[in-house]
């Protein structure tokens, strides 16, 4: 008996002696922390700090009961979510008014003199860094809420993920005598250095994955994460600039505020942060930040400045969308100009086509530049940018440069008009540009360029449905080369795919199988497999109701299409080009011969359409039929109705009453008719039909 008691009380003091041990290291961790990431100003060696952090590991992995959520080790990220829920902010997170001009600058601090009746104000200048507004609450010292801006009101809830971020300290400190309060509402900036988000794109371009633009939407996206585990993986850092709510200590001035959260562990930028003792001052420290941005660790965009003393603050109070105390001056873009040597067309995975202007070399802020996409054909237009043209190019924040405009005051006669071409030069099939101009498309479905995207598409819900054929195993099927264009998914071998990386008998089969019951899709999926542009489902179900056959469909003229009531001119030549095209025609007949149905349960319409191509304007009161009644009348016999009267109308029906389109519709000498001759008219074409 007195055996075990000793047994339990030695375990319990073990325990205790556990206990103390895992505060002593946590606290001794958090300091040293503290000391690297928050005063980059280390006190002990990387080998040092690591042991620390292992004997931490070994005692909380023995006594498992005892590791605490705010635990230094727990700063690797917990399991993943389904969702980032939304957190309410105790007050509104609010965007800052912003100039990019000198004068407006003084007219804020004009406007702050006269609101607060003094002579002179003391400003506290910070950089405006690129990056992601954050919030952090901490209660009793502890960190329990994180959340994103949002919409201002309400934000997300990224706790997890902040917390993988060693500079941010899941428990505050307390030094010189200053506790931290019970309760500390903290706003601040998380952002990614330049060389970190360099070396992330690059290891993101080895493993194939798509690289972020800039570093802000690479810093946006690792917090947005849904696994803690990836965003532990991100080079992410915090500065901290804005106390909202701190219960149980109140500050006097901003730089109190700056001075106080690094006391508490808290990273703030006081290196880059300047105290302006009037505004003229506070314009030449935008002045040096911009000259040395480009040699900054991080992307800033601007200067930030907030009045100094918060009393002043409280008096001046807020607008709706920001408050009047605080005003963002931001850096003027930069800016170079170089010339246009060449316009390359580069062909998407979707078909589109995209110029992209290749420039002579040009170094804007530390990075070559040398290509700039114009977008498309409008922009070109828009913005005149010819070949050979000197153009101004910026760059943002993006990676991506684009050419802000030509410098026609530099061009020597030589410089040549673009336009895209109008064929695709992967494959050289027909392309079609949208009316606006803002958008071409290859209309080959044997494209290289498109193939992979063809394939998941061909496959998805509304086309084939031929499940385990996504994109990833369209790129495996189009790069060992055993799939070249859509029909060869039909030859596919079981021995072939058998042969493919990670392909077991039993997915093998499961593929060979979906793809056999495919071949009994309708006339409709397959149309919309076929991806013709702009015909998305909606459009094949309604061409599957005018047209019995692919056949029918194929034949079918620009204007026969036209007569439907939903295919306008846009749909009309998109899918009369994608069947002009042989090589189209070509694989479409494969796919059949390989036993596809193409069947067409949709067809109701009569074939009988002598109106079709016509189109009808009315005008003044009907009185036999309502105006939607005769309408009706004119698209059951495959013509058309418009609102307003042009060359391409063919008949004018004018009731009483009618106005200017009759006018017109005499100027262009077009057949007019009244409501006794259109009922004739009407129903001599019905009688044809019976
Ligand atoms: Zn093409």
């Amino acid at each position: 008996m007195k055996k075990t008691t000793d047994l339990l009380s030695r375990s319990n003091n073990d325990k205790q002696e556990a206990k103390k041990a895992i505060n002593t290291l946590q606290e001794q961790i958090r300091y040293h922390n503290y000391r690297y990431y928050v005063l980059d100003d280390p006190v002990l060696s990387d080998g040092e700090f690591d042991r620390l952090m292992v004997k931490l590991q070994a005692l909380e992995d023995k006594f498992p009961e005892l590791q605490s959520p705010d635990s230094p080790t727990q700063q690797v990220g917990g399991a993943p979510g389904t969702e980032l829920s939304s957190v309410p902010h105790p007050t509104p997170m609010l965007s800052l008014q912003t100039v990019y001009d000198k004068d407006e600058v003084k007219n804020f601090d004009k406007r702050c003199r006269e609101n607060l009746n003094k002579e002179d104000i003391q400003y506290m200048a910070e950089p405006k860094y690129d990056g992601l507004a954050v919030e952090l609450i901490y209660d009793k010292g502890r960190l329990s809420i994180a959340a994103t801006r949002g919409d201002g009101q309400t934000g997300e809830n990224i706790t997890a993920n902040i917390k993988t971020i060693k500079e941010v300290p899941l428990v505050l400190i307390g030094q010189e005598g200053i506790a931290p309060p019970d309760r500390l509402v903290v706003r601040g900036e998380i952002y990614m250095l330049l060389d970190e988000f360099k070396q992330l794109n690059e290891q993101r371009a080895k493993a194939g994955e798509p690289l972020f633009a800039n570093p802000r939407n690479a810093a946006a996206g690792s917090l947005r994460q849904l696994d803690p585990k990836v965003t532990a993986q991100r080079p992410l850092h915090i500065f901290l600039y804005q106390v909202v709510q701190s219960e149980g200590h109140s500050f006097k001035t901003q730089f109190e505020v700056l001075q106080t959260l690094t006391k508490w562990g808290l990273k703030v930028n006081r290196e880059k942060s300047q105290l302006c003792s009037g505004i003229e001052e506070a314009i030449d420290y935008h002045q040096h930040l911009a000259q040395i941005r480009d040699s900054l660790k991080y992307e800033i965009d601007g200067v930030v400045y907030k009045i100094n003393l918060l009393s002043d603050r409280q008096e001046l109070g807020f607008r709706t969308r920001n408050p009047r105390w605080a005003l963002a001056y931001k850096f003027k873009p930069r800016q170079m100009t170089t010339s246009i040597k060449a316009i390359e067309v580069q062909v998407g995975r979707t078909g589109v086509l995209t110029p992209v202007a290749i420039l002579e070399p040009v170094r804007i802020s530390g990075v070559e530049v040398s290509r700039a996409s114009l977008h498309n054909q409008s922009e070109i237009e828009r913005k005149d940018i010819r070949i050979g043209d000197t153009v101004l190019v910026e760059r943002a924040g993006d990676v991506i440069p684009y050419v802000v405009k030509p410098i026609t005051e530099k061009r020597t006669g030589s410089e040549h008009i673009f336009h895209l071409p109008d064929q695709c030069p992967v494959c050289g099939s027909e392309v079609i540009m949208s009316e606006d101009k803002k958008k071409a498309l290859c209309t080959g479905i044997t494209c290289e360029a498109q193939l992979r995207k063809r394939i998941s598409h061909f496959a998805s819900k509304g086309g084939m449905d031929i499940e385990g054929l996504g994109e990833k195993m369209a790129v495996q099927l189009v790069n060992s080369g055993m799939v070249k264009d859509l029909s060869s998914i039909y030859q596919l071998q079981e021995t072939d795919l058998l042969a493919m990386e990670r392909m077991a008998e039993k997915s093998t089969d499961n593929l060979l199988q979906a793809i056999e019951a495919s071949k009994d899709k309708n006339l409709s999926n397959f149309l919309f497999a076929l991806g013709i542009p702009i015909v998305g489902e909606h459009l094949a179900r309604v061409l599957c109701e005018y047209f019995a056959t692919i056949d029918d469909l194929m034949k079918a003229s620009q204007d026969k299409l036209f007569s439907i009531k939903e295919i306008g001119p846009e749909v009309a030549s998109s899918i009369t080009a994608f069947f002009a095209n042989p090589k189209n025609l070509q694989v479409i007949e494969e796919m059949r011969q390989a036993g596809l149905s193409m069947s067409n349960p949709y067809y109701t319409k009569e074939s009988f359409q002598p109106l079709a191509g016509t189109s009808f304007v009315f005008t003044g009161t009907l009185e036999h039929w309502t105006r939607d009644k005769a309408k009706q009348l004119v698209e059951s016999l495959g013509g058309r109705t418009t609102n307003s009267v042009s060359k391409e109308t063919n008949y004018v029906v004018a009731g009483p009453g009618a106005g200017s389109k009759l006018q017109k519709a005499e100027e262009l000498n077009l057949s007019i008719m009244n409501e006794q001759e259109f009922i004739q008219f009407i129903e001599k074409h019905q009688k044809k039909g019976q």
